[in-house]
């Protein structure tokens, strides 16, 4: 899947993109949301840290101004108060907003450090560990989700669990590991669709559990029952 989805979508050198509270929160701001919108929701959030970026003034401020600031990503009133308490526990634990110590930590501590603060679930915290510090992590998002559920590279299971189950058969490799994500979400993004994947133009059908069970009928994800129950993200 690596390699086939490499050669249709590209190689994705792995390459912090931004800066790791700009990961962490962005991520949070990106659940149910798209990247235009998650972007413009960031933009307005920070601008009410000032110029430097304050976001001790942020974790102050009331929720109803971050949730303003927020609302073009959706729930802006429960990611509001989560990541004020994100930002609170971060200062309280570290006495700053420098995460990089993260890069210092045996990958599943990273995890568990992340996950334990209260607006943060395993896909972020995989996500912001190996964009930002290489480690070898597998965030599953929805599409990563999707399709290794439907080609049967995993059984039916929420995303929560299917972070475990894919990190057992790959390889310990971060670019690789990168590489898969990103392909995985264009795959996703384009022709393994939630109500109606596009099969007959998918490069992946010839080994899809899915396809050779429904041919160019695959159901919509939502059918399937797989993944109800989400934690946070
Ligand atoms: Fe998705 Fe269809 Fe491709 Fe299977 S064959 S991965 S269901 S688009």
């Amino acid at each position: 899947m690596h390699r086939t989805l490499t050669d249709t979508y590209g190689p994705k050198p792995l390459v912090a993109r931004r800066d790791p509270m700009h990961e962490l929160i962005s991520t949070i701001l990106s659940q149910r949301t798209n990247w235009r919108d998650e972007d413009a929701a960031y933009q307005e959030l920070v601008a009410l840290g000032g110029e430097p970026l304050s976001w001790d003034r942020i974790a102050e401020l009331p929720v109803e101004q971050v949730a303003h600031a927020i609302r073009r990503s959706n729930y802006p009133e429960s990611k509001a108060p989560r990541i004020q308490a994100t930002l609170k526990a971060i200062c309280a634990e570290r006495g700053s907003y420098d995460l990089s110590f993260l890069a210092t930590l045996p990958p599943q501590e990273g995890l568990k450090w992340l996950t334990n603060l209260p607006g943060v679930g395993v896909k972020t915290a995989s996500l912001v560990l190996l964009f930002n510090f290489s480690l070898p992590l597998f965030p599953v998002d929805t599409h990563v989700h999707r399709i290794t559920s439907r080609v049967g590279a995993i059984p039916a299971m929420g995303e929560a669990a299917a972070h475990k189950a894919l990190l057992r058969l790959l390889p310990p490799d971060p670019p690789l590991l990168y590489e898969l994500h990103v392909n995985l979400l264009s795959h996703g993004q384009q022709v393994c669709t939630f109500s109606r994947p596009r099969c007959g133009k998918c490069v992946l059908r010839e080994r899809c559990d899915a396809y050779a069970r429904y041919g160019d009928r695959v159901p919509s994800f939502a059918e399937t029952g797989v993944g109800k129950g989400k934690a946070k993200g």
